[in-house]
């Protein structure tokens, strides 16, 4: 079973038709999960919906998502992410709106628990610190966890001989993850849409069941037409330029 794991597409179609396609060109996929945040920020929030449903998601929700159907305040969201908000609010079909309400903060699926932010605080928390990743893997039921909303590659290994009990690392472009029986992990993908590692292309993982493996991935996409199209529906300047820079 091969399944690609996406997070943090944030409308930025064309970054995901790039991941879909690069996920598809290796074999056929038997499922696709989502980290939520797929929308906001991004110039076409309707049609990553559309294309993700199209796709079979299952998906759990952001808190981008969230503030585009005004169940999130966006009072702590800096201004341009505020702005990209209401844009988004008032361009979502109504279908898409319940697509977006009707999805759960924390999902499981077979050994995997799929989560935004952390399981303390699904929409919010970003698994950044050693304090976030134990109190994420306190409440991890399953042996393997999937997050987002950092929009940065990672992976939590958690093991005693660590002094913190877990530990972080970087995930970079082909890294391969094992999965062992015993071993507990969470795996960021990093983001599709909006990249903040330094490294611009779209980050995705494929989850391989025969082989016991999450492979990351990075993969180049033409950045400048979805600057166009930011440009054109007159979003924050700045939103457009970082995805250039990928940070
Ligand atoms: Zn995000």
């Amino acid at each position: 079973m091969r399944i690609a794991i996406v997070s943090d597409v944030h409308a930025n179609l064309e970054a995901l038709e790039a991941v879909l396609h690069h996920a598809e060109a290796a074999g056929a996929l038997d499922g696709l999960w989502c980290l939520g945040d797929m929308v906001g920020y991004g110039p076409q929030p309707n049609e990553v919906l559309e294309r993700l449903q199209e796709a079979g998601v299952r998906a759990v929700v952001g808190n981008h998502d969230l503030a585009a159907i005004g169940l999130l305040s966006t009072d702590d969201f800096n201004p341009a992410a505020a702005a990209a908000a209401h844009w988004t609010a008032r361009q979502l079909q109504e279908g898409q709106r319940h697509y977006l309400a009707s999805l759960p903060q924390v999902r499981r699926e077979g050994d995997f628990t799929l989560v935004h932010g952390t399981l303390r605080w699904p929409v919010w928390e970003y698994l950044y610190s050693y304090g976030a990743a134990q109190a994420h893997l306190r409440l991890q039921e399953t042996p393997f966890g999937l997050v987002g909303h950092t929009h940065v590659p990672m992976l939590v290994v958690e093991d005693a001989s660590f002094p913190h009990g877990c530990e972080l690392f970087y995930l970079r472009d082909g890294a391969v993850v094992e999965l062992k029986p015993g071993r507990r992990l969470v795996i960021n993908p990093g983001s599709v849409g909006q990249p903040r590692d330094g490294d611009p292309r779209a980050s995705y993982a494929i989850y391989d069941s025969d082989a016991g493996t999450v492979v990351l991935h990075r993969v180049e996409y033409n950045i400048a037409v979805t600057q166009r199209l930011m440009e054109a529906a007159g979003l924050p300047r700045w939103l457009s330029e970082r995805l250039a820079v990928g940070r």
